[in-house]
Protein backbone atom coordinates (compact mmCIF):
# COMPACT_ATOMS: atom_id res chain seq x y z
CA UNK A 1 0.00 0.00 0.00
CA UNK A 2 1.29 3.53 -0.88
CA UNK A 3 -0.45 5.96 1.41
CA UNK A 4 1.17 9.00 -0.17
CA UNK A 5 -0.84 7.87 -3.44
CA UNK A 6 -3.76 6.32 -2.28
CA UNK A 7 -5.63 9.18 -1.05
CA UNK A 8 -9.05 8.79 -1.01
CA UNK A 9 -12.09 11.30 -0.37
CA UNK A 10 -13.84 9.69 2.49
CA UNK A 11 -17.18 10.64 1.80
CA UNK A 12 -16.59 8.85 -1.88
CA UNK A 13 -16.79 5.44 0.06
CA UNK A 14 -20.61 6.63 0.36
CA UNK A 15 -21.31 6.93 -3.23
CA UNK A 16 -21.38 3.68 -4.57
CA UNK A 17 -25.25 3.32 -5.93
CA UNK A 18 -25.69 -0.42 -5.86
CA UNK A 19 -26.67 -1.30 -2.15
CA UNK A 20 -27.39 0.36 0.95
CA UNK A 21 -24.99 1.27 3.41
CA UNK A 22 -23.59 -0.41 5.83
CA UNK A 23 -24.27 1.41 9.70
CA UNK A 24 -23.78 0.50 13.39
CA UNK A 25 -27.45 1.23 13.47
CA UNK A 26 -27.80 -0.72 16.44
CA UNK A 27 -28.50 -3.52 16.74
CA UNK A 28 -28.75 -2.99 20.38
CA UNK A 29 -30.00 0.92 20.10
CA UNK A 30 -30.67 1.22 16.25
CA UNK A 31 -30.63 5.20 16.57
CA UNK A 32 -28.87 7.24 13.28
CA UNK A 33 -26.45 8.95 15.40
CA UNK A 34 -25.18 10.43 12.13
CA UNK A 35 -28.15 11.66 11.07
CA UNK A 36 -28.89 13.04 14.46
CA UNK A 37 -25.42 15.19 14.12
CA UNK A 38 -25.58 15.78 10.92
CA UNK A 39 -28.98 17.54 10.17
CA UNK A 40 -29.26 20.87 8.69
CA UNK A 41 -31.95 21.85 11.88
CA UNK A 42 -29.01 20.94 14.48
CA UNK A 43 -29.01 18.75 17.70
CA UNK A 44 -31.31 20.96 19.60
CA UNK A 45 -31.30 23.93 21.60
CA UNK A 46 -31.35 25.00 25.68
CA UNK A 47 -33.12 27.89 26.78
CA UNK A 48 -31.16 31.21 26.35
CA UNK A 49 -30.31 31.76 30.22
CA UNK A 50 -28.70 28.78 29.84
CA UNK A 51 -26.18 30.06 27.47
CA UNK A 52 -22.60 30.05 28.74
CA UNK A 53 -23.43 27.35 31.72
CA UNK A 54 -20.66 24.79 32.78
CA UNK A 55 -20.19 21.54 32.14
CA UNK A 56 -17.27 19.52 33.32
CA UNK A 57 -16.05 16.86 31.16
CA UNK A 58 -13.53 14.50 32.71
CA UNK A 59 -11.40 12.97 30.05
CA UNK A 60 -10.39 14.23 26.64
CA UNK A 61 -10.67 11.15 24.52
CA UNK A 62 -12.75 10.87 21.40
CA UNK A 63 -15.71 10.59 23.52
CA UNK A 64 -14.95 13.41 25.73
CA UNK A 65 -14.07 15.55 22.93
CA UNK A 66 -17.09 14.87 20.53
CA UNK A 67 -19.18 15.74 23.87
CA UNK A 68 -17.19 19.19 24.39
CA UNK A 69 -18.09 19.58 21.01
CA UNK A 70 -21.41 19.30 20.33
CA UNK A 71 -22.23 20.69 24.07
CA UNK A 72 -20.35 24.04 23.20
CA UNK A 73 -22.64 24.40 19.93
CA UNK A 74 -25.64 24.51 21.91
CA UNK A 75 -24.24 27.28 24.10
CA UNK A 76 -22.83 25.76 26.81
CA UNK A 77 -19.81 25.90 27.83
CA UNK A 78 -17.11 22.99 28.06
CA UNK A 79 -14.93 22.36 30.73
CA UNK A 80 -12.43 19.54 30.30
CA UNK A 81 -10.36 17.90 32.90
CA UNK A 82 -7.47 15.35 31.30
CA UNK A 83 -4.73 13.73 33.27
CA UNK A 84 -2.79 12.37 30.49
CA UNK A 85 -2.71 13.61 26.77
CA UNK A 86 -5.45 14.90 24.72
CA UNK A 87 -5.99 12.04 22.62
CA UNK A 88 -7.07 8.94 25.47
CA UNK A 89 -6.84 6.20 23.81
CA UNK A 90 -6.24 7.55 20.26
CA UNK A 91 -3.33 7.60 21.13
CA UNK A 92 -0.41 8.14 17.77
CA UNK A 93 3.15 8.30 19.16
CA UNK A 94 5.93 9.69 17.32
CA UNK A 95 8.89 7.95 16.77
CA UNK A 96 11.78 9.79 18.20
CA UNK A 97 13.95 9.45 14.84
CA UNK A 98 11.28 11.14 12.59
CA UNK A 99 8.36 12.90 14.29
CA UNK A 100 6.12 12.35 11.33
CA UNK A 101 6.33 8.35 11.58
CA UNK A 102 3.91 7.44 14.31
CA UNK A 103 2.99 4.24 16.00
CA UNK A 104 -0.89 3.85 16.35
CA UNK A 105 -0.74 2.69 20.37
CA UNK A 106 -4.55 2.68 20.54
CA UNK A 107 -7.42 2.59 17.35
CA UNK A 108 -5.56 2.32 14.46
CA UNK A 109 -8.23 1.21 12.12
CA UNK A 110 -11.39 2.35 11.64
CA UNK A 111 -14.38 0.64 9.75
CA UNK A 112 -16.41 3.03 7.60
CA UNK A 113 -19.63 1.40 8.89
CA UNK A 114 -18.83 3.68 11.61
CA UNK A 115 -20.68 6.71 10.26
CA UNK A 116 -20.79 8.66 13.19
CA UNK A 117 -17.10 8.78 14.13
CA UNK A 118 -16.76 9.34 10.52
CA UNK A 119 -18.76 12.07 10.03
CA UNK A 120 -16.26 14.11 12.68
CA UNK A 121 -13.38 12.33 10.75
CA UNK A 122 -14.63 14.18 7.83
CA UNK A 123 -15.60 17.46 9.56
CA UNK A 124 -11.87 17.18 10.63
CA UNK A 125 -10.57 16.71 6.83
CA UNK A 126 -8.71 14.27 7.70
CA UNK A 127 -7.58 11.23 5.02
CA UNK A 128 -8.17 7.97 5.44
CA UNK A 129 -6.53 4.56 3.08
CA UNK A 130 -7.39 1.30 3.89
CA UNK A 131 -5.94 -0.71 6.74
CA UNK A 132 -3.64 -3.01 5.84
CA UNK A 133 -5.38 -6.01 7.63
CA UNK A 134 -4.94 -9.83 6.54
CA UNK A 135 -5.74 -11.58 3.06
CA UNK A 136 -6.59 -7.47 1.99
CA UNK A 137 -5.57 -5.53 -1.23
CA UNK A 138 -4.43 -3.05 0.96
CA UNK A 139 -1.65 -5.80 2.97
CA UNK A 140 -0.71 -7.01 -0.61
CA UNK A 141 0.45 -10.40 0.68
CA UNK A 142 -0.84 -12.25 3.93
CA UNK A 143 1.75 -15.39 5.61
CA UNK A 144 -0.29 -17.63 8.02
CA UNK A 145 2.25 -19.97 9.90
CA UNK A 146 0.71 -22.36 12.27
CA UNK A 147 2.26 -24.99 13.85
CA UNK A 148 5.87 -24.45 12.06
CA UNK A 149 4.10 -24.19 8.70
CA UNK A 150 3.93 -21.23 6.59
CA UNK A 151 1.24 -20.07 3.97
CA UNK A 152 1.54 -17.65 1.53
CA UNK A 153 -1.66 -15.99 0.38
CA UNK A 154 -3.15 -13.01 -1.27
CA UNK A 155 -6.69 -13.55 -0.90
CA UNK A 156 -8.70 -16.47 1.20
CA UNK A 157 -8.80 -18.70 -1.85
CA UNK A 158 -4.77 -19.16 -1.91
CA UNK A 159 -5.08 -20.78 1.54
CA UNK A 160 -5.58 -24.50 2.09
CA UNK A 161 -8.54 -25.72 1.82
CA UNK A 162 -8.79 -25.68 6.03
CA UNK A 163 -8.74 -22.26 6.17
CA UNK A 164 -11.80 -22.19 3.35
CA UNK A 165 -13.59 -24.31 5.54
CA UNK A 166 -13.49 -22.21 8.55
CA UNK A 167 -14.75 -19.12 6.69
CA UNK A 168 -17.65 -20.87 5.16
CA UNK A 169 -18.57 -22.59 8.23
CA UNK A 170 -18.05 -19.45 10.31
CA UNK A 171 -20.48 -17.65 8.23
CA UNK A 172 -23.17 -20.21 7.82
CA UNK A 173 -22.66 -20.66 11.69
CA UNK A 174 -23.53 -16.78 11.80
CA UNK A 175 -26.37 -17.08 9.56
CA UNK A 176 -28.08 -20.23 11.39
CA UNK A 177 -27.80 -18.79 14.97
CA UNK A 178 -28.30 -15.42 13.95
CA UNK A 179 -29.97 -14.77 11.07
CA UNK A 180 -26.83 -12.37 10.51
CA UNK A 181 -27.53 -11.24 6.58
CA UNK A 182 -31.23 -10.24 7.33
CA UNK A 183 -29.66 -8.42 10.41
CA UNK A 184 -27.41 -6.48 8.22
CA UNK A 185 -29.49 -5.59 5.50
CA UNK A 186 -32.15 -4.48 8.10
CA UNK A 187 -29.63 -2.51 10.13
CA UNK A 188 -27.89 -1.35 6.45
CA UNK A 189 -31.90 -0.07 5.71
CA UNK A 190 -32.09 1.81 9.02
CA UNK A 191 -35.08 -0.36 9.79
CA UNK A 192 -35.25 -0.10 13.79
CA UNK A 193 -38.10 -2.33 13.95
CA UNK A 194 -36.93 -4.61 11.80
CA UNK A 195 -33.22 -5.02 13.51
CA UNK A 196 -34.74 -5.20 16.93
CA UNK A 197 -36.98 -8.31 15.86
CA UNK A 198 -33.84 -10.29 15.13
CA UNK A 199 -31.51 -8.68 17.36
CA UNK A 200 -34.01 -8.86 20.95
CA UNK A 201 -34.26 -12.18 20.92
CA UNK A 202 -30.37 -12.90 20.06
CA UNK A 203 -29.72 -11.29 23.61
CA UNK A 204 -31.40 -13.11 25.32
CA UNK A 205 -30.43 -16.45 24.41
CA UNK A 206 -26.65 -15.83 23.84
CA UNK A 207 -26.13 -13.09 27.27
CA UNK A 208 -25.34 -15.90 29.30
CA UNK A 209 -23.08 -17.71 26.52
CA UNK A 210 -19.25 -17.46 25.54
CA UNK A 211 -17.81 -17.02 22.52
CA UNK A 212 -16.08 -20.05 22.23
CA UNK A 213 -19.17 -21.84 23.47
CA UNK A 214 -20.52 -20.58 19.90
CA UNK A 215 -18.14 -22.07 17.83
CA UNK A 216 -17.98 -25.30 19.97
CA UNK A 217 -21.61 -26.16 20.13
CA UNK A 218 -23.35 -23.85 16.60
CA UNK A 219 -23.66 -26.01 13.27
CA UNK A 220 -22.06 -25.85 10.91
CA UNK A 221 -18.93 -25.08 13.10
CA UNK A 222 -19.55 -27.56 15.44
CA UNK A 223 -19.01 -30.21 13.27
CA UNK A 224 -15.80 -29.99 12.37
CA UNK A 225 -12.88 -30.69 14.07
CA UNK A 226 -11.06 -29.14 16.81
CA UNK A 227 -7.70 -28.51 14.69
CA UNK A 228 -10.74 -26.01 12.82
CA UNK A 229 -11.50 -24.39 16.23
CA UNK A 230 -8.45 -23.67 16.66
CA UNK A 231 -7.36 -22.71 13.53
CA UNK A 232 -10.07 -20.01 14.01
CA UNK A 233 -8.82 -18.85 17.13
CA UNK A 234 -5.64 -18.35 15.54
CA UNK A 235 -6.35 -16.56 12.00
CA UNK A 236 -10.14 -15.37 12.50
CA UNK A 237 -11.53 -13.75 9.40
CA UNK A 238 -11.11 -10.02 8.97
CA UNK A 239 -9.16 -8.63 11.58
CA UNK A 240 -6.93 -11.54 12.65
CA UNK A 241 -7.07 -14.18 15.70
CA UNK A 242 -10.19 -13.91 17.72
CA UNK A 243 -9.44 -16.60 20.75
CA UNK A 244 -8.40 -14.34 22.32
CA UNK A 245 -11.98 -13.36 23.07
CA UNK A 246 -13.00 -17.05 23.04
CA UNK A 247 -14.47 -16.23 27.01
CA UNK A 248 -16.25 -13.04 26.42
CA UNK A 249 -19.80 -13.21 25.88
CA UNK A 250 -21.59 -14.03 22.62
CA UNK A 251 -22.98 -11.07 21.95
CA UNK A 252 -20.02 -8.45 21.71
CA UNK A 253 -18.77 -11.10 18.62
CA UNK A 254 -22.39 -10.75 17.41
CA UNK A 255 -22.27 -6.59 17.63
CA UNK A 256 -19.13 -6.51 16.07
CA UNK A 257 -20.16 -8.74 12.75
CA UNK A 258 -23.46 -7.07 12.37
CA UNK A 259 -22.32 -4.12 12.49
CA UNK A 260 -19.71 -4.55 10.07
CA UNK A 261 -16.59 -3.63 12.17
CA UNK A 262 -14.39 -6.04 10.92
CA UNK A 263 -14.80 -5.17 7.16
CA UNK A 264 -13.61 -2.36 5.38
CA UNK A 265 -11.35 -0.60 7.62
CA UNK A 266 -9.52 2.51 6.86
CA UNK A 267 -6.04 4.03 8.65
CA UNK A 268 -5.82 7.79 9.43
CA UNK A 269 -2.91 8.99 7.32
CA UNK A 270 -1.88 11.28 9.82
CA UNK A 271 -2.78 9.55 12.70
CA UNK A 272 -5.79 8.47 14.65
CA UNK A 273 -5.01 11.49 17.64
CA UNK A 274 -5.65 14.05 15.13
CA UNK A 275 -9.17 13.17 15.66
CA UNK A 276 -9.54 14.53 19.36
CA UNK A 277 -6.97 16.94 18.06
CA UNK A 278 -8.76 18.71 15.22
CA UNK A 279 -11.90 18.39 17.10
CA UNK A 280 -9.91 20.47 19.95
CA UNK A 281 -9.18 23.21 17.52
CA UNK A 282 -12.30 23.13 14.97
CA UNK A 283 -14.20 26.16 14.70
CA UNK A 284 -17.88 24.90 13.95
CA UNK A 285 -20.04 27.17 11.40
CA UNK A 286 -22.95 27.44 13.39
CA UNK A 287 -22.57 28.15 17.05
CA UNK A 288 -25.57 29.33 19.54
CA UNK A 289 -24.08 32.00 21.88
CA UNK A 290 -20.53 31.74 21.49
CA UNK A 291 -18.51 34.45 18.77
CA UNK A 292 -17.75 33.00 15.75
CA UNK A 293 -14.31 31.15 15.84
CA UNK A 294 -14.85 29.67 19.09
CA UNK A 295 -13.02 26.54 19.43
CA UNK A 296 -13.08 24.04 22.55
CA UNK A 297 -9.28 25.44 22.83
CA UNK A 298 -10.41 28.73 22.60
CA UNK A 299 -12.84 28.37 25.65
CA UNK A 300 -9.52 26.64 27.75
CA UNK A 301 -6.84 29.28 26.94
CA UNK A 302 -5.00 26.25 24.80
CA UNK A 303 -5.04 23.44 27.54
CA UNK A 304 -7.18 21.43 29.56
CA UNK A 305 -7.31 21.22 33.21
CA UNK A 306 -5.77 18.69 35.14
CA UNK A 307 -6.59 14.83 36.27
CA UNK A 308 -9.47 14.88 38.98
CA UNK A 309 -8.74 13.92 42.05
CA UNK A 310 -12.37 13.50 43.73
CA UNK A 311 -15.86 14.10 42.63
CA UNK A 312 -18.74 15.28 45.80
CA UNK A 313 -22.17 16.86 45.53
CA UNK A 314 -21.85 20.01 47.04
CA UNK A 315 -24.52 21.90 49.41
CA UNK A 316 -26.42 24.05 46.55
CA UNK A 317 -26.93 20.67 44.49
CA UNK A 318 -23.56 21.36 42.25
CA UNK A 319 -21.08 18.69 41.83
CA UNK A 320 -17.62 19.69 43.21
CA UNK A 321 -14.43 18.89 40.98
CA UNK A 322 -11.20 18.95 42.55
CA UNK A 323 -8.26 18.66 40.79
CA UNK A 324 -5.38 16.32 41.40
CA UNK A 325 -3.47 20.15 42.63
CA UNK A 326 -6.23 20.58 44.81
CA UNK A 327 -8.25 23.23 42.89
CA UNK A 328 -11.75 22.98 43.10
CA UNK A 329 -14.69 24.23 40.97
CA UNK A 330 -18.41 23.55 41.17
CA UNK A 331 -20.86 22.75 38.13
CA UNK A 332 -24.35 21.80 37.78
CA UNK A 333 -23.07 18.88 35.50
CA UNK A 334 -20.50 16.46 34.59
CA UNK A 335 -19.61 13.66 32.02
CA UNK A 336 -17.12 11.26 33.31
CA UNK A 337 -15.68 9.68 30.28
CA UNK A 338 -13.06 7.61 32.18
CA UNK A 339 -12.67 3.97 32.27
CA UNK A 340 -15.42 3.04 34.78
CA UNK A 341 -12.79 1.57 37.12
CA UNK A 342 -11.16 4.52 37.52
CA UNK A 343 -14.32 5.98 39.58
CA UNK A 344 -13.31 3.48 42.08
CA UNK A 345 -9.82 3.30 42.20
CA UNK A 346 -8.43 6.74 40.42
CA UNK A 347 -10.71 9.39 41.80
CA UNK A 348 -12.46 9.73 45.21
CA UNK A 349 -15.75 9.92 44.43
CA UNK A 350 -19.20 10.76 46.74
CA UNK A 351 -21.14 6.96 46.76
CA UNK A 352 -24.32 8.46 46.51
CA UNK A 353 -23.39 10.32 43.45
CA UNK A 354 -24.86 6.67 41.77
CA UNK A 355 -26.98 3.78 42.53
CA UNK A 356 -25.99 0.79 44.25
CA UNK A 357 -26.82 -0.94 40.93
CA UNK A 358 -24.97 1.19 38.60
CA UNK A 359 -21.95 0.76 40.80
CA UNK A 360 -22.21 -2.65 40.77
CA UNK A 361 -22.13 -2.49 37.19
CA UNK A 362 -19.17 0.00 36.60
CA UNK A 363 -17.30 -2.77 39.13
CA UNK A 364 -17.60 -5.78 37.15
CA UNK A 365 -16.81 -4.09 33.98
CA UNK A 366 -13.96 -6.61 32.19
CA UNK A 367 -11.39 -5.63 30.51
CA UNK A 368 -9.01 -7.07 27.93
CA UNK A 369 -5.60 -6.17 28.35
CA UNK A 370 -3.30 -5.45 24.82
CA UNK A 371 0.03 -4.85 24.02
CA UNK A 372 1.49 -3.44 20.94
CA UNK A 373 5.18 -3.51 19.80
CA UNK A 374 6.16 -1.21 17.11
CA UNK A 375 9.76 -0.52 15.18
CA UNK A 376 10.41 2.06 12.37
CA UNK A 377 12.31 0.86 9.59
CA UNK A 378 13.89 2.97 7.01
CA UNK A 379 11.94 1.59 3.65
CA UNK A 380 8.56 -0.59 3.20
CA UNK A 381 11.56 -3.29 2.52
CA UNK A 382 8.70 -5.38 2.28
CA UNK A 383 7.60 -4.91 -1.11
CA UNK A 384 10.93 -5.98 -2.53
CA UNK A 385 10.41 -9.44 -4.10
CA UNK A 386 12.64 -12.62 -3.64
CA UNK A 387 13.66 -14.04 -6.94
CA UNK A 388 13.43 -17.54 -5.98
CA UNK A 389 9.82 -17.40 -4.82
CA UNK A 390 8.89 -14.43 -6.70
CA UNK A 391 6.67 -13.76 -3.46
CA UNK A 392 7.07 -10.38 -1.50
CA UNK A 393 10.04 -11.05 0.95
CA UNK A 394 7.98 -10.12 4.13
CA UNK A 395 3.96 -10.00 4.55
CA UNK A 396 1.30 -9.22 7.01
CA UNK A 397 1.41 -11.97 9.45
CA UNK A 398 -1.23 -13.43 11.96
CA UNK A 399 0.81 -16.98 13.68
CA UNK A 400 0.31 -18.93 16.72
CA UNK A 401 3.83 -17.70 18.28
CA UNK A 402 3.86 -14.89 20.19
CA UNK A 403 4.01 -11.93 17.80
CA UNK A 404 0.47 -13.15 16.78
CA UNK A 405 -0.39 -10.31 14.25
CA UNK A 406 2.77 -8.14 12.69
CA UNK A 407 1.07 -5.21 10.33
CA UNK A 408 2.88 -3.35 7.70
CA UNK A 409 2.16 0.17 7.43
CA UNK A 410 3.30 1.29 4.63
CA UNK A 411 4.01 5.26 4.68
CA UNK A 412 5.00 5.16 0.55
CA UNK A 413 8.30 4.33 -0.96
CA UNK A 414 10.54 7.26 -0.15
CA UNK A 415 9.04 7.57 3.69
CA UNK A 416 10.43 5.04 6.63
CA UNK A 417 7.97 2.57 7.30
CA UNK A 418 6.11 1.08 10.53
CA UNK A 419 6.48 -2.09 11.25
CA UNK A 420 3.46 -3.50 14.38
CA UNK A 421 5.98 -6.41 15.52
CA UNK A 422 3.18 -8.18 17.75
CA UNK A 423 -0.30 -6.75 18.18
CA UNK A 424 -1.76 -8.73 21.31
CA UNK A 425 -4.44 -9.06 23.51
CA UNK A 426 -5.61 -10.72 27.14
CA UNK A 427 -2.80 -13.65 28.09
CA UNK A 428 -0.43 -13.06 24.87
CA UNK A 429 -0.33 -9.47 26.12
CA UNK A 430 0.27 -10.43 29.75
CA UNK A 431 3.33 -12.47 28.73
CA UNK A 432 5.52 -9.30 27.79
CA UNK A 433 3.91 -7.23 30.16
CA UNK A 434 6.97 -7.00 33.05
CA UNK A 435 9.28 -6.48 29.31
CA UNK A 436 10.62 -2.79 28.65
CA UNK A 437 10.22 -2.30 24.51
CA UNK A 438 13.90 -3.14 23.91
CA UNK A 439 12.94 -6.75 25.16
CA UNK A 440 9.44 -7.13 23.46
CA UNK A 441 10.82 -5.87 20.18
CA UNK A 442 13.83 -8.41 20.60
CA UNK A 443 11.36 -11.15 21.24
CA UNK A 444 9.12 -10.35 18.48
CA UNK A 445 12.39 -9.88 16.03
CA UNK A 446 13.34 -13.64 16.97
CA UNK A 447 9.98 -14.71 16.43
CA UNK A 448 10.11 -12.98 13.00
CA UNK A 449 13.62 -14.60 11.98
CA UNK A 450 12.28 -17.61 12.55
CA UNK A 451 9.12 -17.22 9.74
CA UNK A 452 11.20 -15.18 7.78
CA UNK A 453 15.02 -16.75 8.13
CA UNK A 454 15.79 -15.00 4.80
CA UNK A 455 15.23 -11.66 6.03
CA UNK A 456 17.34 -9.40 8.13
CA UNK A 457 15.11 -6.95 9.65
CA UNK A 458 17.53 -5.59 11.62
CA UNK A 459 19.27 -4.08 9.34
CA UNK A 460 15.64 -1.77 8.55
CA UNK A 461 15.49 -0.56 11.73
CA UNK A 462 15.67 3.12 12.94
CA UNK A 463 16.03 4.49 16.33
CA UNK A 464 14.22 2.95 19.68
CA UNK A 465 11.36 1.03 19.45
CA UNK A 466 7.80 2.28 21.26
CA UNK A 467 5.60 -0.58 22.95
CA UNK A 468 2.63 -0.03 25.01
CA UNK A 469 0.40 -2.29 27.81
CA UNK A 470 -2.62 -0.17 28.49
CA UNK A 471 -3.18 -2.09 31.30
CA UNK A 472 0.33 -0.94 32.99
CA UNK A 473 -1.42 2.50 32.63
CA UNK A 474 -2.98 4.05 36.21
CA UNK A 475 -5.34 6.12 33.68
CA UNK A 476 -6.31 3.35 31.83
CA UNK A 477 -5.98 0.12 33.52
CA UNK A 478 -7.02 -2.16 30.91
CA UNK A 479 -6.97 -1.96 27.10
CA UNK A 480 -11.20 -1.50 26.27
CA UNK A 481 -14.02 -3.22 28.13
CA UNK A 482 -14.76 -7.56 26.67
CA UNK A 483 -18.03 -7.66 28.59
CA UNK A 484 -18.32 -11.57 29.78
CA UNK A 485 -21.27 -13.75 29.70
CA UNK A 486 -24.08 -12.49 31.84
CA UNK A 487 -23.07 -8.91 31.52
CA UNK A 488 -25.66 -7.39 29.40
CA UNK A 489 -27.79 -5.97 32.40
CA UNK A 490 -24.95 -3.90 33.42
CA UNK A 491 -24.03 -2.78 30.12
CA UNK A 492 -27.76 -1.36 29.81
CA UNK A 493 -27.43 0.06 33.07
CA UNK A 494 -24.61 1.76 32.56
CA UNK A 495 -25.67 2.86 28.90
CA UNK A 496 -29.20 3.60 29.46
CA UNK A 497 -27.99 5.98 32.94
CA UNK A 498 -28.31 9.81 30.65
CA UNK A 499 -32.32 9.01 30.34
CA UNK A 500 -32.08 10.55 34.55
CA UNK A 501 -35.69 12.20 34.69
CA UNK A 502 -36.88 9.30 36.88
CA UNK A 503 -33.21 9.23 39.31
CA UNK A 504 -33.77 10.89 42.72
CA UNK A 505 -31.98 14.54 42.54
CA UNK A 506 -28.79 13.00 44.55
CA UNK A 507 -27.99 11.02 41.25
CA UNK A 508 -28.98 13.91 38.50
CA UNK A 509 -26.29 15.84 36.62
CA UNK A 510 -23.51 13.33 36.72
CA UNK A 511 -23.57 11.77 33.20
CA UNK A 512 -20.99 8.62 31.88
CA UNK A 513 -19.99 7.98 28.48
CA UNK A 514 -17.33 6.41 26.81
CA UNK A 515 -15.89 2.65 25.78
CA UNK A 516 -16.73 1.28 28.85
CA UNK A 517 -20.51 2.67 28.47
CA UNK A 518 -20.91 1.25 24.78
CA UNK A 519 -22.23 -1.73 23.24
CA UNK A 520 -19.24 -2.07 20.90
CA UNK A 521 -15.85 -1.71 23.16
CA UNK A 522 -12.99 -1.36 21.62
CA UNK A 523 -14.54 0.43 18.70
CA UNK A 524 -14.53 4.23 19.19
CA UNK A 525 -17.92 4.36 17.34
CA UNK A 526 -19.70 3.13 19.95
CA UNK A 527 -17.39 5.25 21.94
CA UNK A 528 -19.21 8.42 19.93
CA UNK A 529 -22.68 6.94 20.34
CA UNK A 530 -22.23 6.71 24.08
CA UNK A 531 -21.29 10.52 24.16
CA UNK A 532 -24.10 11.68 22.06
CA UNK A 533 -26.81 10.30 24.00
CA UNK A 534 -25.01 11.98 27.17
CA UNK A 535 -25.18 15.21 25.06
CA UNK A 536 -28.94 14.48 24.67
CA UNK A 537 -29.23 14.06 28.70
CA UNK A 538 -26.86 17.14 29.33
CA UNK A 539 -29.10 19.14 27.19
CA UNK A 540 -32.11 17.93 28.64
CA UNK A 541 -30.76 18.44 31.88
CA UNK A 542 -30.21 22.19 31.27
CA UNK A 543 -33.99 22.51 30.24
CA UNK A 544 -33.56 22.02 26.35
CA UNK A 545 -34.93 20.08 23.57
CA UNK A 546 -34.13 18.62 20.17
CA UNK A 547 -36.28 20.11 16.73
CA UNK A 548 -39.62 18.25 16.43
CA UNK A 549 -38.39 16.92 13.27
CA UNK A 550 -34.70 15.95 14.28
CA UNK A 551 -35.58 13.96 17.07
CA UNK A 552 -32.33 13.18 19.45
CA UNK A 553 -31.38 9.44 21.00
CA UNK A 554 -33.62 10.12 24.93
CA UNK A 555 -36.47 11.18 22.29
CA UNK A 556 -37.13 7.81 21.23
CA UNK A 557 -34.89 5.55 23.47
CA UNK A 558 -38.23 4.43 25.37
CA UNK A 559 -39.22 3.16 22.16
CA UNK A 560 -36.26 1.45 20.58
CA UNK A 561 -33.78 1.76 23.29
CA UNK A 562 -31.88 -1.84 24.67
CA UNK A 563 -34.34 -4.59 25.70
CA UNK A 564 -34.90 -5.32 29.31
CA UNK A 565 -33.82 -8.36 30.31
CA UNK A 566 -35.75 -9.21 33.66
CA UNK A 567 -33.96 -10.82 36.96
C1 LIG B 1 -5.05 -1.30 21.92
C2 LIG B 1 -6.32 -0.69 21.43
C3 LIG B 1 -6.71 -0.88 20.12
C4 LIG B 1 -7.89 -0.32 19.65
N1 LIG B 1 -8.20 -0.48 18.34
C5 LIG B 1 -9.28 0.15 17.83
C6 LIG B 1 -9.49 0.17 16.44
O1 LIG B 1 -8.68 -0.36 15.68
N2 LIG B 1 -10.60 0.79 15.97
C7 LIG B 1 -11.47 1.44 16.80
O2 LIG B 1 -12.46 2.01 16.32
N3 LIG B 1 -11.24 1.50 18.12
C8 LIG B 1 -10.16 0.88 18.66
N4 LIG B 1 -9.90 0.95 19.98
C9 LIG B 1 -10.91 1.57 20.85
C10 LIG B 1 -10.82 3.09 20.85
O3 LIG B 1 -9.48 3.48 20.98
C11 LIG B 1 -11.68 3.58 22.02
O4 LIG B 1 -13.01 3.14 21.86
C12 LIG B 1 -11.74 5.10 22.15
O5 LIG B 1 -10.50 5.69 21.90
C13 LIG B 1 -12.23 5.40 23.56
O6 LIG B 1 -12.37 6.78 23.74
P1 LIG B 1 -12.96 7.31 25.12
O7 LIG B 1 -13.01 8.77 25.01
O8 LIG B 1 -14.20 6.58 25.44
O9 LIG B 1 -11.93 6.87 26.24
P2 LIG B 1 -10.40 7.30 26.44
O10 LIG B 1 -9.76 7.51 25.14
O11 LIG B 1 -9.83 6.30 27.38
O12 LIG B 1 -10.51 8.72 27.18
C14 LIG B 1 -10.62 8.84 28.57
C15 LIG B 1 -9.62 9.86 29.02
O13 LIG B 1 -9.76 10.03 30.44
C16 LIG B 1 -8.50 10.36 30.96
N5 LIG B 1 -8.49 10.19 32.41
C17 LIG B 1 -8.31 9.07 33.15
N6 LIG B 1 -8.38 9.37 34.46
C18 LIG B 1 -8.62 10.70 34.56
C19 LIG B 1 -8.78 11.60 35.65
N7 LIG B 1 -8.72 11.18 36.93
N8 LIG B 1 -9.00 12.90 35.39
C20 LIG B 1 -9.07 13.36 34.11
N9 LIG B 1 -8.90 12.54 33.04
C21 LIG B 1 -8.69 11.23 33.26
C22 LIG B 1 -7.55 9.42 30.23
O14 LIG B 1 -6.23 9.90 30.28
C23 LIG B 1 -8.15 9.47 28.81
O15 LIG B 1 -7.53 10.44 28.02
C24 LIG B 1 -8.71 0.43 20.49
C25 LIG B 1 -8.32 0.65 21.83
C26 LIG B 1 -7.13 0.11 22.28
C27 LIG B 1 -6.70 0.38 23.68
Amino acid sequence: MDATSHHVDNKARFSQPSQPHRAAFGPDFPFGFDQWISDPSGTGAIPVERHGSEVAIIGAGISGMVAAYELMKIGLRPVIYEAGRIGGRLRSEPFSASPNVVAELGGMRFPVSGTALFHYIDLCDLETVPFPNPLTEAAGSTVVELGGEAHYAQTLQDLPPLFQEVAQAWNDSLENAANLSKLQTAMANRDAAAVKQIWDPLVAAWDDRTFYDFVATVKPFADLSFRHREVFGQVGFGTGGWDSDFPNSMLEILRVVAAGFDDDQRLIIEGAEQLPRRLWQHEPDRLAHWPDGTSIASLHAGAPRPGVAKIARVDDGKIAISDRWGETANFEAVLVTTQSWLLTTGMDVEEDLFSQDVWMALDRTSYMQSSKTFVMVDRPFWNDIDPETGQNVMSMTLTDRNTRGTYLIDNGPDKPAVILLSYAWASDAMKVLTMDAGQRAELSIETLERIYPKVNIRSHIVGEPISVSWEADPHFLGAFKGALPGHYRYNRRMHSHFMQSEFPDKQRGIFLAGDDVSWTPGWAEGAVHTSLNAVWGLMNHFGGSTSPTNPGPGDVYETIGPIHLGG
